[in-house]
């Protein structure tokens, strides 16, 4: 068995990974790293997630696992993007979520997509991929499960048999865990791991 770590602090992001990983890894074990974090200061998703699984694997050996997501606005030239954590300056969801529905406010074009780069850094050397969950912004959120920008985000591709669009935090974690960017990511980044340790 192998031991995985895996560089966030984010309890949404740990729970979402643990679903999407626990189920594709089989015997691997993945724990939480709890060193020192890593300088966010790339400039883009997977320069970030690098930073973070090279700090997590310096610190403990072990094969390490990290992401780097956000949203990115087409009408905002891919605003808020890397920034999408910190936007609205206080680290807070709602704070975010509520300024940029008012960057957008008169804004037609609503298409986005949010972005995570998964990396995985350990002695066999880096390796870093994106996965993408295109959509576009609502007017107002809807929802209340998911985190971040989950409740003004409406994905793609939703049959319309399942009546009206759903928000992202209008779904259920298995459909979130079906489609997302992390999700996609995270599944290439798998079959890497696979190559890697079996
Ligand atoms: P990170 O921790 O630096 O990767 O920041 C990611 C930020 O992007 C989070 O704080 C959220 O605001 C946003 N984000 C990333 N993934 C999602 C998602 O699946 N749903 C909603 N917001 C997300």
């Amino acid at each position: 068995m192998t031991t995985l770590v895996l560089a966030t602090h984010n309890a949404h992001k740990v729970g979402e990974l643990r679903r999407i990983l626990g189920a594709r890894l089989g015997d691997h074990e993945l724990v939480a790293y709890d060193g020192p974090d890593a300088i966010e200061d790339a400039d883009t998703f997977e320069g970030n997630a690098l930073l973070k699984a090279r700090e997590a694997f310096a610190h403990t050996g072990m094969p390490a696992l990290a992401d780097d997501s956000g949203i990115a606005v087409d009408a905002l030239g891919g605003a808020p993007g890397i920034r999408s954590a910190r936007y609205a300056g206080t680290r807070d969801d709602g704070d975010n979520l509520r300024l940029l529905l008012t960057n957008l406010e008169g804004v037609a074009d609503r298409t986005a997509r949010f972005v995570c780069a998964a990396a995985l850094v350990d002695a066999d050397g880096e390796f870093v991929v994106r996965g993408e969950w295109p959509g576009v912004v609502l007017e107002a959120p809807a929802g209340d499960g998911g985190f971040g920008y989950d409740p003004i985000f409406r994905p793609d591709g939703q049959d319309p048999a399942d009546g009206r669009p759903r928000s992202a935090a209008e779904l259920t974690p298995a459909e979130k865990d079906a489609a997302s960017h992390r999700a996609r990511a995270f599944g290439l980044l798998v079959e890497e791991l696979r190559r890697r340790h079996g």
